[in-house]
């Protein structure tokens, strides 16, 4: 059965520094940069096969810093998916997902949002702040699955970008 192509829109957000674009750059290039500008925010496109379906992804890179913050009502808008990233060696970066998820639901007017939770740096367990099971809990209560990635060592940056195509496929499909 041959059914017609999806093009999804992803959203990538969280604090400024958490590995948002080394994260994208994993996903859409399979290469590690270990600096970007911090201000650049992006989109790219690519095209992945989920359980045997052609998707077009447009990835939005976003930079959150405040220049853009009127911005983010729009982008909040157009996104179908959001990928939702902290760092695990920053408390603080967890807490900014809080407001973030309240945004999106506020401007879309929905719950049940597509969303992903990525802490991310999972390769620096010694300087982790944050515990998985704290991580756990928040992921349980929004309902949206949590993982650990890294950007640096590839770990799990492929299963967060499919995890949320599926749930946007599921979503399409209903
Ligand atoms: P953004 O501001 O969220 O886009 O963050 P960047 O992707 O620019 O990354 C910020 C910093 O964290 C850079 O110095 C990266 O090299 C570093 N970084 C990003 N992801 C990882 C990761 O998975 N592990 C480690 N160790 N460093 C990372
Ligand atoms: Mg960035």
């Amino acid at each position: 059965q041959n059914q017609p192509c999806r093009e999804f829109h992803i959203v990538v957000l969280g604090a400024g520094g958490v590995g948002k674009s080394c994260l994208t750059a994993q996903f859409v290039h399979h290469e590690w940069i270990e600096s970007y500008d911090p201000t650049i925010e992006d989109s790219y496109r690519t095209q992945v096969s989920i359980d045997g379906r052609q998707v077009v992804l447009e990835i939005l890179d976003t930079a959150g810093t405040d220049q853009f913050v009127a911005m983010r009502d729009l982008y909040m808008k157009t996104g179908q998916g959001f990928l939702l990233v902290f760092s695990i060696t920053s408390k603080s970066s967890l807490a900014e997902l809080v407001n973030l998820r309240e945004e999106i639901i506020r401007i879309k007017d929905d719950e049940s949002v597509p969303i992903v939770i990525a802490g991310n740096k999972a390769d620096l367990e010694d300087q982790r702040a944050v515990e998985r099971a704290k991580a756990f809990s928040l992921s349980q209560r929004w309902e949206a699955p949590y993982y650990e990635t890294s950007a640096r060592t590839k770990t799990n940056v492929d299963e967060v970008f499919v995890d949320l195509c599926r749930q946007m496929l599921r979503r399409d499909d209903t």
